[in-house]
């Protein structure tokens, strides 16, 4: 039996996760900020469809969102993350094989049936999508990663479809590849679009059927392999064990410049404790770590400074980190200096199965372990009860520099507090609100 492959990608994800969790949201239109309230980063539909480009700066866009009671959301990255995992395990028992590509996109291998339509199933996956977690997706069908990928593009761009689109077994897939241009086709960049334009291949279908030779001049085996990918050869296999990462960074612009030493430690320390944490959820220890901060790159006199230390041992360990960290910072901090942003890189990282021992490091098993413990312990209690239940004195107590997240949704599936309650009126229709919203004015909505 032939095989096809699937490409599944939630539709506006960040807008539509703030949908599924507010149903005065439904039907209205969205929009989500990038870090700090900067720009436009997601759009529900109903926005796409009154203009708002993506990338737009949001004081810019202010008063016209204003003007369309436009509903605007700072990024609320716990949420998604949630929602994400949600999602993929959800995708995980109704496939055979998943990759995970993105925050909101995944790969599947379906065995295709000689003498019946994938469609019902697409039907049922993208229906249970909806009912389970409220998120509107789309699925796109092919004999390989590339087709499956334009499959989706046109799931979502002909209202017709609902969503679903099989390249593999259509009518006429000559037209559709036709329909896509050159610059919408996966893996082609912007220069190689170029290229292939004064070439007079300008969609889909033109690169597919353009002598081999030449691409393959131009872009040695990854423009052929593309190539034979569009041809419906699947060239690129499912990635189903991710390789473990390399380097791990946590940064962030803060809300105002600072020009104060203690706000830098301050700051520094956060991302550490931060970044230690996303090594023990990785299972990794770093043997490295580098702390940055910067100005602006917008002024005259831009300065950015790095300082970086190698471990004894290496540790997942927060108090170690922060101690190699800390001292750091006198290195990078200058006075007179508006600095924007700052951040922390976990380097030569190596999996918890090993640990090198020190001759000059002495730590016994027993120390070793009761370390481990610990740090579980603190991880346990603020997955539990949120981030910060259990925090290093080091990153202070109110920061005033934090990113700007000033329209926050609730993080309705991560934190106790704020878990929606359901209250059913049998004279009105079922009202959800969470419970920190009953004791405290309503936040939503942009006016
Ligand atoms: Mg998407």
């Amino acid at each position: 039996m032939a095989q096809a492959t699937v490409l599944i990608d939630g539709n506006n994800f960040y807008a539509s996760c703030e949908q599924s969790l507010d149903p005065a949201l439904i039907g209205r239109p969205v929009v989500v900020l990038s870090n700090n309230d900067g720009c436009i980063v997601a759009r529900s539909a109903e926005a796409r469809a009154l203009g708002f480009a993506m990338g737009t700066p949001y004081f810019k866009a202010r008063r016209e969102l204003e003007q369309h009671n436009v509903v605007v959301r700072s990024s609320n990255y716990a949420l998604y993350a949630d929602m994400s995992q949600r999602m993929m395990s959800l995708l995980e028992a109704h496939t055979e094989n998943l990759e995970v590509y993105s925050i909101d996109e995944a790969f599947a291998k379906l065995h295709r049936p000689t003498h019946e339509s994938l469609r019902p199933w697409a039907m049922r996956l993208r229906a249970r999508l909806k009912q389970d977690l409220g998120l509107p997706i789309a699925i796109g069908l092919g004999a390989s990663k590339a087709q499956a990928k334009l499959a989706n593009r046109l799931a979502k761009q002909i209202p017709n479809h609902a969503g679903i689109f099989d390249l593999g077994q259509c009518d006429q897939p000559e037209r559709w590849l036709e329909s896509i241009a050159i610059e919408d086709v996966w893996g082609i960049g912007r220069k190689l679009a170029h290229w292939c334009r004064l070439r007079g291949v300008t969609n889909a279908r033109l690169l597919r059927d353009m002598p081999s030779g030449e691409l393959k001049m131009k872009c040695g085996v990854v423009g052929l392999r593309l190539q034979r990918e569009l041809r419906g050869e699947a060239c690129l296999p499912l990635d189903l064990t991710p390789a473990p990462k390399q380097e791990t960074c946590v940064s962030r612009s803060f809300s105002r410049p600072i020009t104060n030493i203690d706000d830098l430690r301050q700051a520094i320390a956060n991302y550490v404790v931060r970044a230690a944490e996303k090594l023990r959820k990785q299972q990794q220890r770093a043997g490295a770590l580098t702390v940055y901060t910067r100005t602006s790159p917008f002024i005259s006199t831009f300065y950015s400074q790095t300082a970086s230390i190698r471990l004894d041992l290496p540790s997942n360990d927060t108090s170690v980190l922060l101690k190699a960290a800390i001292p750091l910072v006198e290195h990078i901090f200058r006075p007179n200096r508006d600095l924007a942003k700052a951040g922390v890189l976990m380097q030569n990282l190596q999996g918890t199965d090993i640990l090198q021992a020190h001759l000059m490091v002495p730590m016994t098993d027993a120390q070793h372990h009761k370390r481990e413990g610990l740090m579980q312990t603190v991880d346990q209690l603020n997955r539990r009860y949120g981030n910060g239940t259990i925090q290093w004195a080091a990153t202070g107590l109110k920061p005033s520099w934090t990113m700007r997240r000033e329209r926050l949704s609730r993080a309705a599936t991560t934190r106790l507090s704020d878990i929606p309650v359901v209250h059913t009126d049998q004279r009105r229709p079922p009202a959800i609100q969470s419970r920190q919203a009953q004791h405290s004015a309503p936040t939503e909505g942009s006016g």
